[in-house]
């Protein structure tokens, strides 16, 4: 199978799931996750109608935005970022999942502010399953780094991004998605997404049909799209 031949049973299969939870392919955004591909097959992607990638390092993620552009994409940050890549996240990215503190979100903020940035959207990733290996806040730390995002000049708060812990049986990964709407549902009721509904940014390649089942608008996947990555991270 080629690219758009991937691309389309993609496609397809949210757009099943997306109807069985009661909605359409249209209430759910697909990021293209790139990391470790190159500039040419993202160029195949756009051709193959992509709009938004996701890129979990800022490093590898320059040289592809500068060759690919701004105008045509937009960018998601979805990996792990440190307060002092923050200027570079404002300065590359349209969209950033990976927000896990109160001291990157002011971060965000200030250097939003220094480079003239009018608004930054961030999703609040949360680690469920409470692995200390991984990038995401406690679900205990979130209202913290909920109120500095409202008290900020420029972020706005879209959503909430989770990376469940692994499972052969994907039955297994529900409940993570699960907590994740919930979580979003209160804070929702709180105001914290303003008008908008908050987004539940979740599910990849083995899991993603659930996670719509779950509630998911912004499914992040790679590997059905581009197959196997040769340096996995
Ligand atoms: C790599 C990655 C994905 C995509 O994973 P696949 O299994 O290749 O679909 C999604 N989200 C994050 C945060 C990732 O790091």
């Amino acid at each position: 199978m080629n690219l758009r031949e991937r691309l389309e049973l993609i496609e397809e299969r949210i757009e099943t799931a997306a109807k069985k939870s009661g909605r359409t392919r249209n209430d759910i955004s697909l990021v293209a996750v790139t990391k470790t591909h190159p500039p040419q097959l993202l160029q195949q992607a756009i051709k193959a109608g992509i709009a938004d990638f996701g890129e979990n390092r800022i490093q590898e993620a320059e040289p592809k935005i500068s060759e690919l552009g701004r105008s045509n994409v937009r960018w998601h940050l979805i990996g792990h970022l440190q307060s002092n890549k923050a200027r570079r996240a404002v300065q590359l990215f349209d969209v950033i999942h990976s927000l896990d503190s109160v001291a990157v979100a002011r971060r965000l903020d200030r250097n939003c502010k220094e480079e003239s940035r009018e608004e930054l959207p961030v999703l609040v990733q949360v680690d469920l399953a409470g692995e200390a290996n991984k990038s995401g806040a406690n679900e205990s730390d979130v209202p913290d780094i909920v109120s500095a995002i409202s008290e900020s000049r420029s972020l706005v708060l879209t959503g909430l991004m989770t990376v469940p812990p692994f499972f052969d049986d994907v039955e297994e990964v529900r409940p993570y998605f699960k907590r994740l709407r919930d979580l979003r549902d209160r804070f929702q009721e709180q105001g914290a997404f303003g008008s908008r509904s908050g987004d539940l940014s979740m599910g990849m390649s083995h899991d993603f049909e659930t996670a719509i089942l779950e509630g998911a608008t912004i499914v992040r996947i790679g590997t059905a799209i581009f197959g196997e990555r040769e340096m996995p991270i």
